[in-house]
């Protein structure tokens, strides 16, 4: 199997003029390791308030897949996420919902899918990738900013079991992910997950003759269509439109009763709160709508 590690091919925009850093095929599968979202640069010595903030949110690639070209959707297969020893949780001014003046945080260890934040207060882990996209056909877009070429999403169903669909902008895909988190919830509402390096399994394959304009997850039992936005509510309008208009195609029935059925049993949910864009996610069973692509 191929793999690719951040020593030389770690990326801090998705950008089509970045040099390619590996090759694979159309459903080949890779391992891909992963600095956390401060680049390894925080732990029990070192502080956040004395990293170099030029460095975060590092992705590893970019990964070109041949045979994909601008305006098919690559999907990426989540096979495995393998977490370090231990993560980074802060909080502090410039990130998160509470307007705090001072930085705060906290190393915590991992094992067994548990997260010792304190002696008395251990979390279920629920590994996910906060990172993962593709090049954009413009202008460079910075790793911690998510959009329709996915990037920084921070949502918690872009995990093992999923499979994610995105938008194909530029030949090649140039794929790359990072920004893993052992455990997070919905909103990302302190400005960050359980931060950790790592390593992902994943099969890149490539579906042509077919485009979507914003990134979709498949779980298990559901479809998930992700928007990013300036404001939650545009994101959350776009997703749940994007997602009745895919019920209404997928199905025999009106846009009207596509409509109906969202809203008796599809979810708006939101992705996160905290990065230069917001992301909302609108969420269709799987009984509604089986196919998608
Ligand atoms: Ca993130
Ligand atoms: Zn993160």
């Amino acid at each position: 199997m191929q793999s690719i590690c951040p020593n030389n091919a770690t990326i801090y925009d998705f950008d089509k003029n970045n040099p390619i850093k590996l090759t694979v095929n159309a459903g080949e599968t890779i391992e891909i390791s992963t600095l956390d979202c401060f680049s390894n640069q925080v732990d029990e010595q070192n502080s956040l308030s004395g990293i170099d903030w030029n460095h975060i949110n590092p992705a590893t690639g970019p990964i070109y897949v041949k045979d994909a070209k601008a305006g098919d959707i690559l999907k990426v297969i989540i096979h495995s996420i393998e977490l370090a020893e231990t993560g980074v949780i802060a909080v502090g001014p410039g990130f998160g919902i509470m307007p705090f003046e001072a930085i705060a945080q906290k190393i915590v260890k991992v094992d067994q899918n548990i997260a010792h934040f304190s002696d008395d207060i251990k979390i279920p882990l629920n590994p996910m990738i906060g990172v993962i996209g593709v090049a954009p056909a413009g202008d460079a877009i910075p790793t911690g900013t998510p959009d329709s070429h996915g990037g920084n999403m921070d949502t918690k169903l872009i995990t093992a079991g999923s499979i994610l669909y995105l938008p194909i902008a530029v030949d090649g895909a140039l794929f790359a992910l990072g920004d893993l988190h052992a455990a997070m919830g919905d909103g990302e509402v302190g400005g960050t997950g359980i931060e950790i390096a790592g390593k992902v399994t994943v099969t890149l394959d490539v579906i042509h003759d077919q485009s979507i304009p914003h990134p979709i997850i498949e779980t298990k039992d559901a479809f998930a269509f992700i928007v990013s936005k300036p404001t939650i509510d545009e994101a959350i309008q776009l997703a749940t439109k994007l997602a009745i208009e895919a019920i209404h195609r997928s199905t025999k029935l009106s846009l009207h009763e596509s409509a109906m059925l969202a809203s008796i049993a599809g979810n708006a949910e939101i992705s996160q709160l905290v990065d230069p864009l917001l992301t909302a996610r609108f969420v269709v069973p799987k009984s509604i709508l089986p196919q998608l692509l």
